[in-house]
């Protein structure tokens, strides 16, 4: 689905991505792991087109997409999650979805009022497609509370709720669980299963490995810059460089 093939994304003079390919399969969950400073975040920025590349080519289902701009990959089916921006806290879990969505048409607020009566017709789809969302999420009760107000496992569902009304075929995820209470964490693996289950295919960038065992199908290691080995997890623990770089413990 994704054939990304020697990325280089510099930062003067600094490799943080440093000719890495990968392909990611559709229809799994395709993990990338690696020590903190690995370059990790800027190739999953890399692949979503929030920043540009340095060298190196992006292919998308066949389709070449290198200098694409983040919106047009999105449109294409590419998305990544964001951490709720601050401005986004005083509106509600419901208009944090809704805004995502509108978002993504490339659509300025001018346009979009200018356009009202389409739009408010349009909005009711979304309005739709966000509760139904919200419901599969157990969010329903939260709808008209403030995002600023949910606890960081809630925020992160919101993230991951904004990514799907977009409705991708490939997710982008970076660290979906950090800083989530483990209830929300062991949900959240649940949902990520049943995504997949239906067809979704996922490239999540986790810390905890136990997670990483139990959710992906296959593996990337990087460190510095560069990938040192892919595969099953297992058969990853079997291989002593990697071991030595990065699994110990
Ligand atoms: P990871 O997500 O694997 O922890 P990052 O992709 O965040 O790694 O960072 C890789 C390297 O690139 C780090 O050394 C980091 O300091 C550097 N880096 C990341 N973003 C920038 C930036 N915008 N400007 C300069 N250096 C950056
Ligand atoms: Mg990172």
């Amino acid at each position: 689905m994704l054939v990304a093939t020697d990325i280089h994304r510099h930062f003067e003079g600094m490799h943080a991505v440093d000719g890495v390919s990968i392909e990611v399969a559709p229809g799994k969950i395709t993990g990338l792991i690696g020590p903190n400073g690995a370059g990790k975040s800027t190739f999953m920025a890399v692949i979503a087109g929030t920043l540009p590349t340095s060298s190196g080519t992006i292919v998308f289902d066949g389709k070449d997409i290198t200098r694409l701009p983040a919106y047009r990959r999105a449109r294409l089916g590419l998305v990544r999650t964001f951490q709720l921006p601050s401005e986004f806290a005083r509106l509600t879990v419901l208009e944090n979805l809704l805004v995502a969505a509108q978002h993504n048409r490339g659509d300025s607020l001018f346009g979009a009022l200018m356009g009202k009566r389409y739009w408010i017709e349009d909005e009711r789809k979304l309005v739709q497609q966000a509760r139904a969302l919200l419901k599969r999420f157990g969010m329903s009760a939260k709808e008209s509370d403030y995002a600023g107000t949910m606890s960081g496992g809630q925020k992160r569902l919101i993230e991951i709720m904004r990514a799907l009304m977009l409705q991708p075929r490939l997710l982008l995820l970076d660290e979906p669980m950090s800083g989530v209470h483990p209830k929300i964490v062991q949900e959240i693996q649940y949902y990520l299963q049943d995504l997949r289950h239906e067809g979704l295919t996922i490239l999540m960038v986790e810390h905890e490995l136990h997670m990483v065992e139990r959710l992906c199908d296959t593996v990337v290691v990087m460190a510095q810059g560069k990938v040192i080995g892919s595969g099953t997890m297992s058969s990853l623990r079997k291989q002593q460089e990697i071991v030595d770089a990065y699994l110990v413990g």
